[in-house]
């Protein structure tokens, strides 16, 4: 297969079109400076926060904000939670110090051990003893947000970043739906419809149009290797089984993916306005629906609320 911009040997193919690599890096920052653009995830003079794990996506979110950067002239700051899972966040923590490092870029860590006294590991260990099991991904995924608002908060940033992909936002969607979980399907779409409630630092997705494997194939091409390993916890949770489905459906019917996420932009649109009236959690102070946060409620109910 050939590029069809230069005839050069093709590393990509998409709806019939190849691209050679250095046509697909092109293509591949066109798409996320449009979408940038189009929703008006950063203006100019933002500090903008990037969600980063040292997986593949987020790397390539926090390098590729970082290029940007200088040209919409905004200012770019990594955020890292480590979770503490051994076997595999050690390993992507050391490769996006490294990067951090030799990009010269700007990266704060926090962790689960630092923050709440015990990692990931020890809470899983805790709820299998103590308290009622809780699936790692809802301990992992409730404490993540909430510790990612606070860091966002102390370092200053005006919007957080996240490397969701298209794969992650459909899959995100048939999540809510399979939960009846009307209140976070109308938070989906480019961006959290929530820009100035104090407390909250609103979140931004310009990753929103991007494939799973594009951005390896972007990383790939840039000449990194990232880190392979997978969460060990991941094949446990829902999400797991909803992925691989949306894999074989895309296969069977392609575009799906696409025509999912222009639905959810049409769906979540008369949302975005909406005025939303938060309560502050009675324990930490965050802005939430609920008396007590799903953050503080996590930590009561495994007995590790200090
Ligand atoms: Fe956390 Fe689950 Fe993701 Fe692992 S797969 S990092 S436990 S949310
Ligand atoms: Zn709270």
């Amino acid at each position: 297969m050939r590029c069809d911009f230069c005839r050069e040997k093709a590393i990509y193919k998409k709806d019939n079109v190849g691209y050679c690599k250095e046509h697909f890096i092109e293509y591949f920052e066109k798409k996320v400076f449009s979408t940038i653009k189009k929703y008006k995830l950063i203006e100019r003079g933002d500090r903008v926060g990037v969600a980063v794990s040292g997986g593949k996506d987020s790397t390539v979110c926090f390098l590729i904000l970082n290029k940007l950067s200088e040209i919409l002239e905004f200012e770019v700051v990594g955020i890292l939670i480590d979770e503490g899972i051994r076997g595999y966040r050690e390993h992507t923590v050391k490769f996006l110090k490294k990067i951090s490092k030799r990009e010269d870029l700007e990266l704060r860590i926090y962790s689960f051990k630092e923050e709440f006294g015990y990692t990931l590991d020890e809470m899983v260990e805790i709820s299998k003893e103590r308290a009622s099991w809780m699936r790692p991904c809802t301990i992992c995924g409730v404490l993540r947000r909430w510790l990612l608002n606070k860091a966002s908060l102390e370092v200053g940033v005006d919007k957080l970043a996240t490397a969701h992909t298209i794969n992650d936002e459909v899959q995100t969607f048939f999540m809510d739906l399979i939960k009846n979980n009307r209140r976070d399907l109308k938070r989906l779409g480019p961006f959290t419809g929530v820009s100035r409630i104090r407390g909250f630092v609103q979140r931004i997705k310009p990753f929103y149009f991007v494939w799973e494997k594009e951005t390896m194939t972007y990383i790939l091409s840039l000449g990194i290797l990232p880190p392979l390993h997978e969460c060990p916890y991941a094949p446990l949770g829902d999400r797991w089984k909803v992925r691989l489905s949306l894999y074989e459906l895309e296969r069977r019917i392609p575009g799906i993916h696409e025509k999912i996420a222009n639905f959810i932009i049409d769906f979540t649109k008369r949302f975005k306005g909406e005025k939303i009236i938060l309560k502050r959690c009675k324990i930490c102070g965050f802005p939430t629906n609920r008396d007590i946060c799903k953050g503080c409620e996590i930590r009561k109910t495994l007995g590790i609320l200090s």
